[in-house]
């Protein structure tokens, strides 16, 4: 595409390209879209109408400027208000709806100052709210605003609280777009973190090659050992079973931002918190949430922590996914006694945050490891290090297996190869991802175990037609790491087309599968806002259904067992794929239709797809449900691969006797899934 038409000429006809992942073949493709395409694309991914469904966050919000503008009004002062970060406009409405004198609202992403400047017409406050189209740090007075403001509402805060830059926003408006004594809504934030003992969070922290009992260990090498996949990441912690974590100590206060300037706000500090433990165990990992004080005397308090340290009881606790809770490391594990007492060492930077654990006087050793190849994500992680898992594949392989097999490994950064080397394969030809590091880490573990004689690892060109045609089996987990969404391992088999179709195949075949749910909160992400807080919001909601239509993002991945979900009837089968015939034609599609039948009483608002490898005509592993599922009932989710979920528009309600139709075409050449569902 890229030689027919060059870029400018492109310009000209409306059109851009953009570079996309082919997950069948593994390339980088160039497409060409038309010239919204991007901006439909972020529109559609902007999580607002999550933020807007938050209801204790809005009201909270709106609790906070009512108490400033009164607090104003009784020093006889006037209320200028600034809003940073308007996004729709909602809090900028609040502040005029509340009696302000002057508001300006100020937002740096186009799209969405677009969207305010539409929604703000439309509530009838055009003539009430100025908006500024810039980054509140290019922001200055008289240029953009006629006077300093004296009352500041913005909410620029993400799950790790300053990762969307908010000190660096706060200390500018402090210092040039605010008079002194202001008032700041939010006036300041806690910062929490809680020590815990988890095997389980471990796992997706280190590369570990676990191996079946009876098969000899693969060691790492030296170095390899101490890497860590980087040390953060969120995580719905409500969600977390209670049996794969214990907290080791309360919670420390570990960071006070003051917002409103009664003390300055650092961008960087270093702190030292001496804490007791209150069992014994090993401190794995740090659980981190922070709180808001809305008004200036902290009478009303907005609280991100898990449930077990909630101030609400469980059921008053708003459910959000735009703030969530952080796992963070340590840089080692560290042994802990019951009632002795520790070091926690935290620090930030204006972005991002970093902790640590020692004894008492012992300095804290840093990190002295390195970060793992990006290639190996957290999950991917955990799966390495999941023995039983592993022991499945390994109990089915060896089966297959002698000292004449000459097995080509169709998946990336796997314990395969190493395995079937264990096995007594004769030879292993094994491709590597891409991605920088994660071949020389498999060349070192290679050569570390004396597996070279065993395991050929070729590179980015293709193996030569000579070492296919040794190949007697192949075999995927299948898992490569660039996969968004479950059905991306798919090119498993079409890799597996290159060879002649007697060869042996392991797995032999595929289903993608599929269930209605009814989601406990999962699908308010995508539901309209219609109206919040006495605002019309529609015309947000039309901008982003219209993004939608345009983007690619109907099916999307989430971790399921962070997203509590009813199954409404059992699992079906959409699609079924037999890895022992090959699927040669580039332009080859599969469609089925059929139904999930509905089998208990509910609200439809989702559906869940997921892979079922068959290894061998008897074993199976899926990376969705495992165990019974029983209709009706919470089905427990495999926690190392994401899940494939469509959220409809509208929640339905249905009955036994309903059904849901799935109409399903996959396009082999890009594995393009294309699914449309409706009630029936
Ligand atoms: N105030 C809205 C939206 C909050 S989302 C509400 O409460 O519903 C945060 C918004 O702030 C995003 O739209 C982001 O683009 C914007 N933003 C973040 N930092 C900003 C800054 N320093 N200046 C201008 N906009 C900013």
């Amino acid at each position: 595409m890229m030689n027919s038409c060059t870029l400018g000429a492109c310009r000209r006809m409306k059109s851009v390209f953009t570079s996309k992942f082919n997950p069948t073949t593994g390339k980088v493709e160039w497409v060409m879209h038309d010239e919204s395409y991007d901006y439909n694309q972020e529109i559609a991914r902007s999580a607002y109408a999550d933020m807007l469904h938050d209801t204790e966050r809005n009201k909270k919000y709106e609790a906070g400027l009512q108490a400033a503008i009164k607090s104003m009004r009784a020093q006889g002062r006037p209320c200028n208000v600034l809003d940073i970060g308007t996004g729709t406009g909602l809090l900028s409405m609040m502040a005029v709806r509340n009696g302000a004198d002057s508001v300006h609202a100020c937002e740096e992403f186009d799209p969405a100052a677009k969207c305010a400047a539409k929604v703000i017409a439309a509530n009838g406050m055009a003539d009430k709210i100025v908006l500024i189209k810039k980054r509140s740090t290019a922001v200055s007075v008289p240029d953009d605003m006629p006077h300093k403001a004296n009352i500041l509402v913005t909410e620029v805060f993400d799950t790790e609280l300053i990762g969307e830059g908010a000190l660096s926003t706060f200390r500018h408006a402090l210092e040039h777009l605010l008079e002194p004594n202001s008032i700041v809504v939010p006036s300041a934030a806690r910062m929490y973190i809680q020590p815990v003992d988890s095997s389980f969070l471990s796992s997706f922290n280190r590369l570990t090659l676990s191996m079946p009992e009876t098969i000899e260990p693969i060691r790492l090498p030296p170095g390899i050992e101490k890497y860590i996949y980087p040390p953060l990441f969120d995580l719905q912690l409500s969600s977390l079973p209670q049996h794969l974590f214990d907290v080791l100590a309360l919670p420390q206060i570990v960071f006070r931002f003051d917002f409103c300037g009664r003390e300055k706000l650092p961008l960087e500090s270093h702190t030292q918190i001496e804490f007791k433990v209150d069992r014994d165990g090993v401190c794995h990992a740090f659980f981190m949430w922070w709180d808001l004080d809305m008004d200036m005397r902290g009478d009303v308090q907005l609280s991100c922590a898990p449930h077990w340290e909630h101030p609400l009881p469980f059921d008053k606790i708003q459910w959000r996914d735009h703030w969530m809770q952080a796992i963070f490391y340590p840089s080692f594990s560290l042994p802990v006694v019951q009632d002795a007492r520790y070091v926690l060492d935290a620090k930030h930077d204006e972005y991002s945050l970093d902790f640590d654990i020692s004894t008492l006087n012992s300095p804290v050793i840093g990190s002295s490891s390195g970060l793992l190849p990006c290639a190996y994500t957290r999950s991917r992680l955990a799966m390495l290090g999941n023995v039983s898992t592993i022991s499945k594949y390994s109990s089915t392989l060896h089966r297959l297996v002698d000292d004449s097999t000459v097995v080509l490994c169709v998946s990336e950064c796997s314990f395969l190869p190493y395995l079937l080397a264990r096995l007594g394969a004769k030879k292993v030809y094994t491709q590597e991802c891409d991605f920088v590091g994660a071949a020389n880490l498999a060349k070192s573990v290679i050569s570390y175990n004396d597996l070279s004689d065993k395991i050929y690892l070729y590179g980015e060109e293709e193996l030569s037609v000579e070492a296919m045609s040794q190949v007697t089996l192949v075999v995927g987990e299948p898992y490569f790491c660039r996969s968004f969404l479950p059905w991306n391992d798919l090119r498993f088999w079409y890799t597996r087309s290159r060879l002649s179709q007697s060869v042996d195949v392991f797995p032999i075949s595929a289903h993608l599968v599929g269930m209605a749910v009814q989601f406990d909160n999962l699908h308010k992400i995508r539901q309209p806002v219609k109206e919040c807080e006495g605002f019309d919001l529609n015309l947000y909601d039309s901008m982003i259904e219209r993004s939608r239509e345009k983007s690619d993002d109907r099916l999307e991945q989430h971790s399921l067992w962070e997203y509590p979900c009813k199954a409404l009837g059992p699992l079906k089968t959409i699609l079924e794929f037999d890895f022992k015939q090959t699927c040669h034609e580039a332009d080859h599609v599969i469609s089925h239709t059929g139904i999930f039948p509905i089998e208990c009483k509910g609200e439809w608002n989702g559906v869940a797809l997921w892979m079922i490898y068959n290894l061998d005509g008897e074993n199976s592993v899926s990376f969705g449900v495992e165990g019974d599922c029983k209709v009706g009932s919470y089905p427990s989710w495999n926690m190392e691969r994401k899940q494939a979920v469509y959220l409809p528009i509208k929640s339905s309600t249905v009955k036994p006797s309903d059904g849901i139709q799935f109409d399903a075409d996959y396009h082999v050449a890009d594995a393009d899934l294309r699914v449309t569902f409706s009630v029936s």
